[in-house]
């Protein structure tokens, strides 16, 4: 089983160019944003209870999206690894991933790192308020929580896997959404 990272601030475009890695490589999908949403929307307690941080722009206790990966890699089949979108965001997270592969015989294999500015993740987030209703698009407060959110707790994870030699980053302040799935498929193409 392979692990990818799909990794980026907030709004760099995870979500839009996830699928295109998932079909070609048969990967499954797990964007920890999305099920704690899923569990937002069903009603539960984690939802509850999570919904609060997110709609602050903060992020949920590590054992909560933990859990939640550990559920994906014992319940999914038929695929040929995993794509993580949104996971992990901390070093914490992301040395607990390294248990949580290593007692399934896995490991990370690369680390996509899709880079954008503060300027564009303002610009995306704001974009795409209206097309997907989310409530943490639509504050600019929030928006900016999230920002720095990513720079204190999830952006030293790039020093952590450019030092394990799995880091790999392009640029995608640029370019169309055709344009920018084909730099991303051309690396991961790379990565064997
Ligand atoms: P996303 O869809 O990846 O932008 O995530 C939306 C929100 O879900 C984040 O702002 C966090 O509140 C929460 N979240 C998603 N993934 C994680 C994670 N790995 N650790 C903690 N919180 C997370």
């Amino acid at each position: 089983m392979k692990t990818f990272i799909l990794f980026g601030p907030p709004g760099a475009g995870k979500g839009t160019h996830a699928g295109a890695i998932t079909q070609k490589y048969n990967l499954r999908h797990i964007s920890t944003g999305e099920l704690l949403r899923a569990e937002i929307a069903a009603g539960t307690k984690l939802g509850i209870e999570a919904k609060k941080l997110m709609d602050a722009g903060s992020l949920v206790p590590d054992s909560v999206v933990e859990g939640m990966i550990e559920s994906a890699y014992d319940t999914v089949k038929g695929v040929e690894g995993f794509l993580l979108d949104g996971f992990p965001r901390t070093i914490r997270q992301a040395q607990d991933l390294d248990a949580i592969l290593q007692k399934r015989g896995a490991k990370v294999d690369g680390v996509i790192s899709l880079m954008i500015s503060d300027d564009t993740i303002r610009k995306r987030i704001s974009g795409r308020a209206l097309a997907e209703g989310r409530a943490d698009d639509a504050d600019p407060e929030v928006i900016e929580n999230r920002i720095r959110t990513y720079h204190s707790q999830t952006e030293p994870l790039i020093g952590y896997y450019k030092a394990q030699g799995k880091y790999h980053e392009i640029d995608l302040n640029e370019g169309s959404i055709e344009v920018n799935r084909a730099k991303v498929l051309s690396l991961v193409a790379g990565l064997g």
